[in-house]
């Protein structure tokens, strides 16, 4: 497999931000120092890991096992492929109205917990859309270099696809550890949830170690573990979606054991008649919303945090503080499509420096 490991590399911003606020204490002469590695081969992105060890050996360690988990959760989660001796996503997606499927824990963990989260959204973030947001990501995928012939998808289209789109259809057998998709036009499309989900598993796993000075970004699902190797906080940046803008960051925000995750517009789209069409897509218009351009989310777990910037989405400022309010110890910060930004209740108080 092509590997690529690219030591002591700051290579997306929001990284740089993480690591640079003040002198660490291998700066100051004291025994820890900043490491860093990124990988590119897992979950389609670029996954950075920053740690405080006192020597490269210790840090070397602790991505190993990274690693592993790394490609584990990427298998198991993976929607496009399959992997010889293994049954994933894909499988299940394969068999659906066929056969139910024998997979790892982690698989029925992660449907369980898009369950609860579904319930709590209000249905808002639905793992069981894959049928309309395969739709979507093939017009995108056909369309995104041809621009004068871009095409929306059909409406007949997407409400046919959006009959088999039920979440109490999709049967979990505990105790056999089965997945069984009841219709076979269902499929299951974990995007919005399985990255947040497995850097949180991730971070577990290092904290269970005692890992106390780490920063993982995949993807843009940052976490953090305790703080940084001379004590301060570790931080992010909320980028800027205006990309006419000068300014690429508009604020810096601190973390503590937490975790940050935005869902952007502006990232991955496709333009029809100069109107631009994202990847979030709403369950009630099965078309994306665009009143916003992105929404950010502190929680403590990521992969809550992830789960709930695509459901944000999805609702208006109003609803989402609704919803955020079911949750212990969780903010948000929307960009509106005119640039405005708008706040939870006590987003303010992690806000570092505005640009
Ligand atoms: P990203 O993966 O870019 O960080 P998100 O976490 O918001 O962004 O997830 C977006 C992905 O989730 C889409 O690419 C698609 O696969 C899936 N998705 C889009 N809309 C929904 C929705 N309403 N419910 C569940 N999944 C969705
Ligand atoms: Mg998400």
């Amino acid at each position: 497999m092509k590997k690529f490991v690219l030591r002591a590399l700051s290579c997306s911003l929001i990284l740089c931000l993480l690591c640079s606020c003040s002198l660490n204490q291998a700066e100051q002469g004291t025994k820890l120092n900043k490491y860093s590695t990124s990988y590119i081969e897992y979950f389609d992105t670029v996954c950075t890991v920053v740690g405080f060890e006192e020597s490269q050996a210790e840090f070397d360690a602790v991505c190993e096992k990274i690693e592993t988990l790394l490609n584990k959760y990427n298998r198991l989660y993976d929607i496009y492929h399959s992997y010889d001796g293994l049954n994933n996503v894909f499988t299940i997606n394969k068999m659906a109205g066929q056969n139910a499927v024998k997979v790892e824990k982690e698989i029925i963990d992660l449907i369980d917990y898009s369950k609860d989260l579904y319930e709590k959204t209000d249905g808002t973030v639905n793992i069981a859309m894959g049928s309309v947001l395969k739709i979507w990501h093939n017009y995108r995928t056909m369309y995104s270099a041809d621009p004068q012939n871009a095409k929306l998808p059909p409406k007949g289209m997407l409400e046919e696809a959006n009959k088999y789109t039920d979440f109490s259809k999709i049967i979990i057998d505990r105790e056999n550890s089965t997945v069984f998709l009841e219709n076979s036009n269902m499929s299951l499309d974990v995007g919005a949830v399985a990255k947040g989900y497995a850097t949180e598993q991730i971070a577990q796993a290092l904290i269970a170690d005692g890992a106390t000075n780490y920063a993982l970004n995949f993807g843009g699902n940052i976490r953090t573990i305790g703080t940084k190797g001379d004590g301060s906080d570790w931080s992010a940046a909320v980028t800027n979606p205006d990309k006419e803008s000068e300014k690429p960051y508009l604020m810096n925000v601190k973390l503590k054991d937490q975790t940050f995750v935005t869902s952007g517009s502006y990232e991955r789209f496709y333009t029809v008649d100069g109107v631009r069409y994202h990847h979030i897509i709403d369950p009630e218009t099965l078309m994306p919303n665009n009143t916003f351009s992105s929404v950010s989310i502190l929680a403590c777990d990521s992969g809550l945090a992830d789960a709930l910037s695509t459901a944000l989405f999805n609702l208006s400022y109003e609803e989402g503080k609704e919803i955020i309010s079911k949750f212990e110890g969780v903010e948000a910060v929307w960009i509106t499509a005119e640039n405005e930004i708008l706040y939870s209740d006590n987003f303010k108080d992690i806000i570092i420096k505005m640009y």
